[in-house]
């Protein structure tokens, strides 16, 4: 068996085949491990930062790596002490804790609702997960504490914000909402957020002690402990490269699997994967921070995600702006301060700060200064503090990894279609209808995410074929 690509999906695919007893070889294109999952010193030596994914809901959530046990490879979560803050222009903050009970008290007069929509699916994400990791087309394991989560998920995020009053609750949900980078008014646009909300009252949202490559890392020992391999450096360009193995899983956007398949994909399948819609882009920046970032909000002074958007009026239009191909003057910027958490990742004073911006798919200007600003607005005197820091547009985001179409970090744009139906309409969404031959990256159910889930079911679809 080779696996094309090393991404959380392509080495939980390997693992998952491995531990069965197939032998694996898993080709990368990269000089290390990882995909959306690596850490480096980015900015100044002794300071960890996460390149791309930095915090974990649902990895922590993900029944596949549970099933793991990667604390045998070393590998531990850790909790800040809060999870979410969004700050506000007046100095308040609305704040997401992993007890329900916690945020419902901090939530004040909007507490109850919050409970109300989020309190049962929350409760029980753990089995709920059992129906949402899976393709859409199944039959569903909790079919009532599914149809009670559709009922919110499958909502305008516009509408579902209606519930509540206070502008820290609307706020809150807006920044979560807007992780799916669509419009906030579309359907579906509140079952990603609602997902990352319920998951997060259940496992909290952790980061990965040293950094989110100890995820991979901790997945590369599975691997290596059952007998596979992974190679780095190997850019596969053809599937005629891999014509000696038995089956082939593609960790890669579906237009790289037209790229790499040719003729060889059945027509019907060509037309849907050159269909399938990528997102808008992603603009980040790593910052060296002496002290940290100073928030005016408390709350936000001990969080480990920062949403910095202002209200959720804002966040709206800034979500519709970048989806019309438009880069607003206050874009949604998302912090993490990993360290906060995990205090190892930083030399001395000085703190890794990991933002990213939400901008037009292959947005080619700089946004450094609208994330700066947006960060010293909630934030003053945060940019005295900067002792270095590191920039990747939307083509070198891309440019890292084949999947990130026009800076698209999350691999396929979340339409109320895609959100349920991706790469295309079938049975196994893991087949490419190439006998032997499966797609697994995050373009596949249930999308995008350092959990392995995809890499798990299409390593299901594998064993079907081999057996
Ligand atoms: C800036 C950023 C922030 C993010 N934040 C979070 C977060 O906080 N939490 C979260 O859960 N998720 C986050 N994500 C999303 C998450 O990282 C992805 O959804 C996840 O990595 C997808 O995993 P994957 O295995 O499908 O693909 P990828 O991680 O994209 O891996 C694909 C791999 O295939 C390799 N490859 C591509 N083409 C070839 C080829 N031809 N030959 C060989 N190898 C090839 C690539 O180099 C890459 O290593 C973030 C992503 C980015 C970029």
């Amino acid at each position: 068996m080779v696996i094309v690509g090393s991404g959380p999906n392509g080495l939980a695919c390997a693992a998952a085949l491995a531990r069965e007893g197939v032998r694996v070889t898993v080709l990368e294109a990269e000089d290390t491990i990882g995909g959306g999952a690596r850490s480096a010193e980015l900015t100044v030596p002794g300071l960890m930062h996460d390149v791309c994914s930095a915090v974990h809901p649902m990895a922590v959530g993900s029944p596949f790596l549970r099933s793991l046990d990667l604390g045998r490879y070393g590998f531990e979560w850790c909790w800040p002490e809060v999870d979410c803050a969004h700050p506000l222009d007046d100095g308040s903050a609305g704040v997401m804790l992993r007890s329900i009970d916690a945020t419902v008290e901090a939530l004040g007069a909007d507490g109850a609702a919050w409970r109300r929509v989020f309190g049962v699916p929350g409760r029980s994400f753990d089995v709920l997960s059992e129906d949402l990791f899976r393709p859409v087309l199944h039959v569903p394991r909790h079919p009532l504490r599914l149809v009670r989560f559709g009922i919110a998920a499958a909502a305008p995020a516009t509408v579902l914000a209606r519930v509540f009053k206070t502008p820290q609750a609307r706020a809150l949900f807006g920044g979560i909402a807007a992780h799916a980078l669509s419009p906030l008014g579309r359907p579906m646009s509140s079952a990603v957020g609602s997902a990352l909300i319920c998951a997060g009252h259940r496992f909290g949202w952790a980061v990965a002690r040293g950094g989110s490559q100890s995820i991979v890392d901790a997945l590369h020992s599975v691997v290596h402990e059952h007998g596979g391999e992974v190679q780095t450096g190997v850019r596969v360009r053809s599937l005629v490269e891999l014509s000696g193995a038995d089956a082939v899983v593609l960790d890669l956007a579906p237009r790289r699997v037209v790229e790499l398949a040719g003729d060889r994909l059945p027509r019907r399948v060509a037309r849907a994967y050159r269909r399938y819609r990528h997102g808008p882009g992603a603009f980040k920046v790593d910052f060296a921070v002496e002290g940290g970032v100073p928030w005016t909000n408390e709350a936000c002074r001990r969080a480990g995600t920062v949403h910095v958007a202002g209200p959720f009026e804002e966040v709206v239009a800034a979500e519709r702006e970048i989806n019309r191909g438009r880069m607003p003057e206050r874009p949604v910027v998302l912090v993490a301060q990993q360290y906060l958490a995990d205090p190892e990742r930083s030399a001395g004073d000085v703190h890794p700060i990991w933002s990213y911006a939400h901008v037009p798919s292959g947005y080619d200007g700089d946004a450094q200064q609208a994330i700066v600003d947006q960060i010293e607005r909630f934030a003053p005197g945060f940019r005295d503090r900067i002792v270095a820091s590191t920039a990747r547009s939307t083509s070198e985001i891309a440019a890292a990894n084949a999947n990130y179409i026009g800076g698209d970090i999350i691999t396929g744009a979340n339409t109320p279609v895609q959100t349920l139906i991706r790469p295309r309409l079938s049975l196994d969404p893991y087949s490419t209808g190439i006998p032997g031959v499966y797609i697994c990256s995050a373009a596949t159910p249930p999308g995008a995410g350092v959990h392995g889930m995809n890499g798990y079911n299409a390593a299901q679809s594998v064993l079907r074929h081999l057996n």
